[in-house]
């Protein structure tokens, strides 16, 4: 399955080498015309120190967003056109802001504010603060990662303790009892070792079986991590039957889809070109406090430009060499030849922008 699992990745990068190819030459560009959500980090702290992430290797500040910043943020990217907003840290869990609560009443608050969503490892908080979020309004979406399948490996992979793990097992209980008055959607991402027997062997897995059963969708998948931009080797997995990817070998043929939908503001106040894997904000394009956010995501902004030029030059900074998450704007993802997703060309992306 493992053998599978590395050929089916290998045959899928040759295709995808030939159809950006055959793309660029015809001049067709896919990035979607719905942006999405604006991302916002509020903290880029964590309580886990997980060895497949490069939380603990970063160089950036761990810090909370100030309740300011964050408000300056959510406007100027509402006058962008933006009515939702994705707080997931690039590195980091939403809960470690201890203001996170007040920024998310501003949310609840806001005339503008459609919706907002994000990750958490569902560690931090508190079953009280649990039955808190069921009561915010536009809170659409909560995705949970989980580390480990038991206590064992929770511990292993995300170097924590079995206090954590309890903690861990006590919120997917008190989150699940709550499943009736859930106001938001919830969804699991569970990512072990190769070695997750396929049957519960403890707790966790028997509550993840609990989920299911209540129709919470669980994205499984073990054994395959990414590099992080050269962060991660395997020696940092020693001892897990973890596989660490090389990202370099990812086809790369022209700019990254993700600097035109993945930006984000992170908690310094640093607007980076992405949210994905640059956690030393390799990518930045500005910052919140020297320049608006509209003439920062501007044609006319030359270090944003310069990425893209790089970019298109064949030439990737360590983030992006090492990174699987890109997807070159001349591929055109399955999904969007399908559901027919409207696309725009970074030329209508920038005059958008400008127009406002
Ligand atoms: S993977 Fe997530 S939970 Fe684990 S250390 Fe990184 S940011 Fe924290
Ligand atoms: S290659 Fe990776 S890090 Fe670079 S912009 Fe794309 S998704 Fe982000």
């Amino acid at each position: 399955m493992k053998r599978l699992r590395l050929l089916e990745k290998s045959l899928k990068r040759i295709y995808l080498k030939l159809e950006s190819a055959f793309n660029r030459r015809l001049g067709h560009e896919y990035i979607p015309l719905d942006l999405g959500a604006f991302n916002i980090e509020t903290s880029s702290a964590c309580n886990l120190k997980c060895r497949f992430c490069a939380y603990e290797k970063k160089e950036t500040p761990r810090v909370s967003m100030a309740n300011e910043m964050f408000a300056k943020t959510v406007e100027q990217a509402l006058e962008l056109g933006f009515n939702e907003f994705h707080l997931t840290p690039t590195t980091g869990d939403v809960f470690m802001d201890k203001h996170v609560f007040e920024k998310f009443a501003y949310l609840d608050a806001h005339p503008k504010v459609k919706a907002y969503h994000f990750f958490t490892n569902l560690t931090v908080l508190n079953p009280a603060q649990i039955e808190q979020l069921t009561r915010l309004k536009k809170l659409s979406r909560i995705t949970v990662s989980i580390y480990g399948h038991d206590e064992v490996t929770f511990i292993d992979i995300a170097k924590s303790s079995s206090k954590v793990f309890q903690r861990l097992l006590a919120n997917l209980r008190a989150l699940l009892a709550l499943k009736p008055q859930w106001p938001f959607a919830v969804s699991l991402g569970f990512r072990s070792t190769f070695d997750v027997p396929a049957e519960p062997v403890d707790d966790l897995m028997h509550l993840l079986r609990e989920f299911r059963a209540a129709g919470v969708s669980i994205h499984a998948s073990h054994g395959i991590y990414n590099n992080w931009g050269g962060y991660i080797t395997q020696d940092d997995v020693a001892g897990l039957n973890i596989k660490i990817l090389d990202g370099s070998k990812t086809p790369k043929l022209g700019p990254c889809v993700k600097l035109f939908d993945g930006f984000q503001v992170m908690a310094t106040g640093v607007v980076n070109g992405c949210s994905c894997r640059d956690v030393d904000a390799t990518l930045q394009i500005g910052h919140i406090d020297q320049a608006p956010l509209k003439n920062i995501l501007s044609g006319h902004n030359p270090l944003y430009q310069q990425i893209i030029t790089e970019q298109e030059a064949g030439k990737f900074r360590p983030a992006c060499e090492g990174c699987d998450y890109y997807r070159s704007i001349y591929h055109q993802p399955k999904v969007f030849r399908k559901k027919n997703i409207p696309v725009q060309t970074r030329l209508q992306f920038f005059r958008r922008f400008n127009d406002k």
